[in-house]
């Protein structure tokens, strides 16, 4: 077994899976890339260089791994399934610049991994997209961009504007955190095993300023998340749904209309900026 093999050959994924009996878990969203036009792609949407400092989340056996060690300056992979570890040290033994964490991602202090501010890489398992993506916006760790690979669907809505049917909470953050540009569509055939969704790389810059400044930032995501609790009702009545919010219908009308904004409006027509408002103008009442 050649271990130095660039594993986006299909034919290098297939003989190292052979090579050590491995076999895919579906729980930890297991499909690994191999097709090296999408690779490219993500390593120039990423611009990564040799100053940079790298986060992978999952890195699986190491193909995106190996690519990144060859543009960035350090890598730091982080993947959770303890049987992929000793293939990795093999298939990324002629790097030396990669550090790689058996951990879940999700339980990890992102603000030890590097002294340098982080650009994040990855192939993600799809089924933790939304907590990583918000754990890392939430957890103040210093990050320049995020270029991932996700579901069609979660990029779509990572990108939506008011009113249509793919805005929601995640639209709204990712807008509050970053720039999102899609960099490419990714049929399923670019992976083993084949995934039963489409999927798409973005990169996500961070804002160096939110582009709207709530005077709490915690209570606007609170307003955002109870408002497309329930996507169906108004937004009056959502927010006298939520347990934790304790506003009249009556005063929830006149914020409204102050606002300009009718009273049996939804949530879905807010915009980030409306939202802001909305939240400052709420806790001015309490
Ligand atoms: N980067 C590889 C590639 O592109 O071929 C594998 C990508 S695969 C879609 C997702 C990877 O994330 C798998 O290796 C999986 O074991 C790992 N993973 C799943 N849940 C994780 C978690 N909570 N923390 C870290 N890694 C995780």
């Amino acid at each position: 077994m050649d271990y130095s093999a660039k594993l986006i050959e299909p034919q290098n994924t297939i003989a190292l899976i052979k090579a050590h009996d491995f076999s895919f878990k579906k729980r930890f969203g297991q499909n690994f890339l191999i097709d090296s036009h999408v690779l490219d792609k993500i390593i120039r949407g990423a611009e990564i260089g040799k100053e940079d400092a790298v986060l992978e989340i999952g890195p699986g056996i190491g193909t995106l791994t190996q690519a990144l060690c060859e543009a960035a300056g350090e890598v730091t992979a982080v993947e959770i399934d303890r049987d992929l570890i000793p293939i990795l040290e093999k298939t990324l033994a002629a790097y030396d610049n990669v550090r790689i964490i058996n951990e879940d991602i999700l339980k990890l202090d992102l603000s030890a991994i590097s002294e340098k501010p982080l650009k994040v890489v990855a192939n993600l398992p799809y089924y933790i997209t939304t907590p990583i993506i918000m754990g890392l916006f939430e957890s103040g760790a210093p990050l320049l961009s995020i270029t991932v690979m996700v579901q069609k669907e979660v990029a779509d809505r990572m990108q939506a504007t008011p009113g249509g049917k793919d805005y929601g909470a995640l639209s709204l953050a990712v807008q509050y955190y970053a720039e999102a540009e899609i960099i490419a569509n990714v049929p399923p055939n670019c992976f083993i095993p084949r995934p039963g969704v489409g999927s798409a790389v973005i990169r996500l810059t961070k804002h160096t300023a939110p582009p709207v400044q709530p005077k709490d930032e915690k209570f606007m995501f609170r307003l955002i998340r109870a408002a497309f609790a329930q996507r169906r009702k108004t937004l009056v009545n959502t927010l006298r749904n939520d347990s934790s919010l304790s506003y009249s219908r009556e005063q929830l009308e006149t914020v409204l209309a102050a606002m300009g904004l009718p009273a049996a409006v939804r949530g879905e027509r807010l915009s980030l900026a409306e939202f802001a408002e909305l939240s400052d103008r709420l806790m001015a009442l309490s």
